[in-house]
C-alpha cells in the first residue's frame, strides 16, 4: 500500500514539473553515454534544483528531530519540520566509501566491489550526478573526506567538484565546505537547474569541542545500559583505554552543533536567493558512530543500529509542512526516489526502489567487509546479523522492544530467524557481486600522507 502521506507526490510532479516531465520524455530518446557525454541539453523549464546534504558519522539520536534533548541541531530540525522525516533509515554500510557509493548509485557495496579502504567507485558505475548532468543539470560536489575524493572516483558526473577540504580527521572543515558550496551556487548557470551535493565531515572522529557549542551543562538523559556489552558482541572494537561515553558525547555533540550551524548558513543562503522553497532537499548521513553501545567506539566494525541507523529527510519542492514515516527504508532508495520526483527515467539496473512508489515494505540490507565480514537484514521489526567469519553465526534482535540490541533472540525465535536468513539468501542471489574491485593505487608518499591525515592505519 502506498502510504497516504505520500499520495500527493504525483500531484506535486504534475504542478511543479510538468514542463520538466515533457522535456524528460523528449530527452529520453536521445543517446546517452554517462561517462563521456558533456553535451549540454536544453534546460528543462520547471525542473527543481536538488540539494543533497550528507553529514559524515551523524547519529540521528543526537538530533532534536530524533529526540535529542540538547539543542544541537536547530537548523536541521527546522528543515525536518518541512520535510518527510524517515525515522528508520539504514545505511548500506558502516563506513564512508561504500555507504556514500550506495547512496549515489543505488547499488550495494558488494555490487560495486567496495570492500576495503583502497577500493574506489568503479568507472562504469553511474552516479546520480552523471544521470542528472545528462538531463541538463549543472552538478556541483563539495566533499571533505579523502574517501569521497576524486582519487576514490567520486567526482564522476560533477560539472565542478571541490575536494580541497580533504584535510584529515583533526581538521575543522564545515566553514570552508559551506563557503565552497555557496561560491559554486553564486557562479551557477542560471538558465539550468542544479544538483548540489555537500558533504560535511566534522562529527567524524577526532571530535573537537567548540566553545560556542558547549552542551555539557544541558540536561542529558543517561541511556540505560549504554556501557554494558550485550551477549557476544559482533564486530565491536573495544577501546580499553578510551574515555567514558559521556565525555565522548559532550565533544561529539559540540561537533554536531557546529556542523548544524554551517548547514543553517547554507540553507539561509538558499532562502536568501529564493531557491529554498522550490528545491528538493535531501538530508542524511553516511553512517553513525559507536559510543560503547556494544563495548566499541568509532565505526566500520559492526552493523549495530548505532552505526547504520541514519537520519533521512526529504524536503519536497513547495513543501510547507513535515510528516514522519516510520517504515524501514535504506539509503539505496534515495537515488530512485529523487529521480522519480524529478520525472527522470533510470534506464540502467539499480537495486533500490523509490520510497514513494514501492508497493510494500521491503527488507533493508547492510554489509561490511572492512575489519569484519558481516551482513544484516532489517525486516518485520526485527534485525538479523550474520558473521561470515564465525561459521555464519547469526544474531536476532527485536528492534521494536529492544532497539539497543542487547538481547539475542536467535535461539528463541527460530522460525523468524529462518525467514530473515532466507531474505538474505535471496538478496545475495538477486544481486551480482562485482567480479573485480577497482582500487586506488598509492605510492609510498601518498600512503604516508593519508596515514598522517588519519585515513589509513
Ligand atoms: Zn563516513
Amino acid at each position: 500500500m502506498l502510504s497516504a502521506s505520500l499520495r500527493f507526490v504525483p500531484d506535486l510532479r504534475k504542478h511543479a514539473t510538468s514542463a520538466w516531465l515533457l522535456a524528460a520524455v523528449i530527452l529520453a530518446g536521445c543517446g546517452r553515454d554517462s561517462q563521456t557525454s558533456s553535451a549540454v541539453v536544453a534546460s528543462p523549464p520547471g525542473a527543481p534544483n536538488v540539494v543533497m546534504i550528507v553529514v559524515d558519522t551523524l547519529r540521528p539520536d543526537r538530533l532534536g528531530a530524533w529526540g535529542q534533548v540538547r539543542d544541537t541541531s536547530p537548523h536541521i530540525d527546522e528543515l525536518a519540520s518541512q520535510s518527510i522525516r524517515f525515522s528508520r533509515a539504514t545505511s548500506q554500510a558502516p563506513w564512508t566509501t561504500p555507504s556514500t557509493a550506495s547512496l549515489l548509485t543505488s547499488l550495494y557495496p558488494h555490487e560495486l566491489g567496495i570492500e576495503t579502504e583502497p577500493n574506489k567507485v568503479p568507472d562504469q558505475a553511474i552516479l546520480l550526478p552523471e544521470l542528472l548532468r545528462d538531463k541538463g543539470y549543472e552538478t556541483f560536489g563539495v566533499v571533505a573526506s579523502s574517501f569521497l575524493s576524486r582519487r576514490w572516483n567520486f567526482d564522476q558526473g560533477f560539472s565542478r567538484f571541490e575536494d580541497e577540504n580533504v584535510s584529515g580527521l583533526m581538521s575543522i572543515t564545515s566553514p570552508e565546505v559551506t563557503r565552497a558550496a555557496i561560491k559554486m551556487l553564486k557562479s551557477r548557470d542560471r538558465s539550468r537547474p542544479f544538483l548540489l551535493f555537500v558533504h560535511y565531515f566534522d562529527p567524524h572522529f577526532h571530535y573537537n569541542s567548540h566553545a560556542d557549542f558547549d552542551f555539557t551543562d544541558a540536561e542529558e538523559e543517561v541511556r540505560s545500559g549504554e556501557t554494558e556489552a550485550s551477549q557476544g558482541d559482533l564486530g565491536t572494537k573495544v577501546e580499553t583505554a578510551g574515555p567514558e561515553s559521556g565525555q565522548l558525547f559532550d565533544s561529539y555533540d559540540s561537533e554536531v552543533g557546529f556542523t548544524d550551524h554551517y548547514i543553517g548558513r547554507l540553507l539561509q543562503f538558499l532562502r536568501d536567493q529564493d531557491l529554498f522553497d522550490e528545491a528538493l532537499i535531501v538530508f542524511t548521513a553516511d553512517h553513525g558512530e559507536e559510543f560503547l553501545d556494544h563495548g566499541g567506539w568509532k565505526h566500520a566494525h559492526s552493523l549495530y543500529e548505532e552505526v547504520i541507523h541514519v537520519p533521512l529527510l526529504f524536503k519536497l519542492p513547495q513543501s510547507r509542512s513535515g510528516r514522519v514515516e516510520d517504515r524501514q527504508v535504506g539509503l539505496i532508495d534515495v537515488f530512485p526516489t529523487i529521480t522519480e520526483i524529478l520525472g527522470v527515467d533510470v534506464e540502467h539496473p539499480i537495486s533500490g526502489a523509490s520510497l514513494f512508489s514501492a508497493a510494500e515494505v521491503r527488507p533493508v540490507f547492510s554489509e561490511t567487509s572492512r575489519n569484519n565480514n558481516l551482513q544484516a537484514v532489517i525486516y518485520k521489526g526485527h534485525k538479523a546479523i550474520v558473521d561470515l567469519n564465525d561459521d555464519d553465526k547469526w544474531r536476532l534482535y527485536d528492534l521494536s522492544t529492544d532497539p539497543a540490541e542487547k538481547h539475542d533472540l536467535a535461539g528463541e525465535r527460530v522460525e523468524l530467524l529462518q525467514e530473515l536468513m532466507e531474505e538474505v539468501r535471496r538478496w545475495r542471489e538477486s544481486t551480482r557481486t562485482a567480479s573485480e574491485a577497482e582500487s586506488v593505487v598509492l605510492d609510498a608518499e601518498q600512503t604516508e600522507q593519508l596515514k598522517a591525515l588519519g585515513y589509513l592505519e
